[in-house]
């Protein structure tokens, strides 16, 4: 592990080499060179850090990237970052100029949206790129169907506007295959409609993670990657046809060590009790952070809530049983007691050689860390300015 200041309390290690080398992976998957790559880097890179893992991904094979939100285009466009950029959510009137003059690629799901955007290109008397969002069975945003045929004519003569993509989104992609067959179908259905018009666009793509996995006939065009990028497989999707690697660690240390005799409670509502005298580790560390907010799944049978209900009881009885672990001079340790909002304990009583500041990784849900979390890059292959381990707050 990289040298972090000693006083620092938390930071998250990102292995750019590891993001680098999963989306070469995706690509290479992608095997046919037609299919393009749109590296999503929405929501901070899936807490990844924008602006590293967009330069990362255009030197590593990306041929697009996608983000949710306009400002989010804006900051990759300040960075010189000049790649495709595709918005997923529809704008608010007034957004539109800066999409034209920032030079990013609208989502349309109105007649209404397009109409703005066509004026703002007007008014900078440019061709703003657009992709045309169906909805399929997603039930957010798009077109429907019925509405797209009544409105195409006024859409395809809007002055300024490039149709270049079309695209939907699947609800289900990793559990229900029919629904997200029927998606398909329908989705070409639509473009099969538009190509009998002449109305043909050069980008359709509908896949995320778990599509592009399991679903290669709907490679189409593009397809629009996150989850596997960052290292992981969608959940639900068991057999890996990708070598993936980790990208993202979040790290904290032992602030406190605390004796608790046999018996004692430990944390909020007292919900664990010692078995046998121990040490408690204390980390700087809460719900706050992300950490413990993994949603418990509702019984999905009688068998299940029969493990919820073995696991209640083994807990009561001082054996923690699915809590959180966290790793420790390479040790599992675990969580005892409530995570709270900014403190959680460890049961440290078997492990030899913890200290005040000893490291400790654990397992936090990346998109909830907030920006103050600095941020410990790595990356051995040069993909910009900074090569080598880079702290960033
Ligand atoms: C987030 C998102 C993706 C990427 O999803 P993953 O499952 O993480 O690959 C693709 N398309 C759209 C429209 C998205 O919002």
């Amino acid at each position: 592990m990289l040298d972090v200041q000693e006083s620092t309390p938390c930071w998250v290690d990102v292995d750019l080499d590891a993001v680098g080398n999963n989306i070469a992976s995706v690509k290479k998957f992608l095997h046919s060179g037609d299919v393009r790559l749109m590296a999503v880097v929405k929501s901070n890179a899936y807490g990844h850090g924008l602006l590293p893992v967009a330069r990362t991904a255009m030197t590593r094979g990306a041929d697009a990237l996608g983000v949710t939100h306009p400002n989010e285009g804006i900051a990759l466009r300040e960075e010189g970052i000049d790649a495709p950029v595709l918005i997923f959510r529809p704008l608010l009137p007034g957004e539109e100029e800066d999409i034209v003059r920032f030079g990013l690629t609208a989502s349309v799901s109105t007649v209404e949206q397009a109409e703005l955007l066509s004026a703002a290109a007007q008014k900078f008397g440019l061709r703003t790129p657009v992709h045309l969002k169906i909805e399929t069975g997603m039930g957010r945003t798009g077109f429907l169907p019925e509405t797209l045929k009544a409105m195409a004519n006024r859409l395809f003569s809007l002055p300024g506007l490039e149709w270049e993509g079309i695209y939907t989104h699947f609800a289900s992609a990793a559990i229900d295959s029919s629904f997200t067959r029927r998606q398909f179908q329908n989705f070409c259905g639509i473009v099969q409609d538009f190509a009998i018009k002449g109305i043909e666009f050069p980008l359709r793509h509908v896949c995320n993670s778990a599509a592009a996995l399991l679903y290669p006939e709907m490679h189409l065009d593009m397809v629009r990657a996150g989850t596997l990028i960052y290292g992981q497989l969608p959940a639900g999707v068991t057999s890996p046809a990708l070598d993936l690697e980790d990208t993202w660690s979040f790290w904290t240390r032992v602030i406190h060590l605390q004796k608790a005799r046999s018996g004692a409670t430990i944390g909020y509502g007292r919900t664990h009790r010692v078995r046998r005298d121990t040490v408690i580790a204390v980390l700087p560390v809460g719900y706050r952070d992300g950490f413990g907010l993994d949603v418990q799944r509702r019984p999905a049978g009688l068998l299940d809530l029969g493990k919820v209900i073995a696991k209640i009881i083994l807990g009561y009885l001082g054996h923690p049983v699915g809590s959180p672990y966290v790793s420790i001079n390479g040790t599992l340790a675990p969580v005892v007691g409530r995570i709270g909002m900014e403190l959680s304990c460890i049961d440290v009583g078997n492990i030899p050689d913890i200290k005040v500041g000893t490291p400790v990784l654990v397992q936090v849900r990346r998109t909830v860390v907030k920006d103050s979390v600095p941020c410990l890059y790595r990356c051995q292959v040069p993909s910009h300015s900074n090569s080598g381990p880079e702290m960033q707050t």
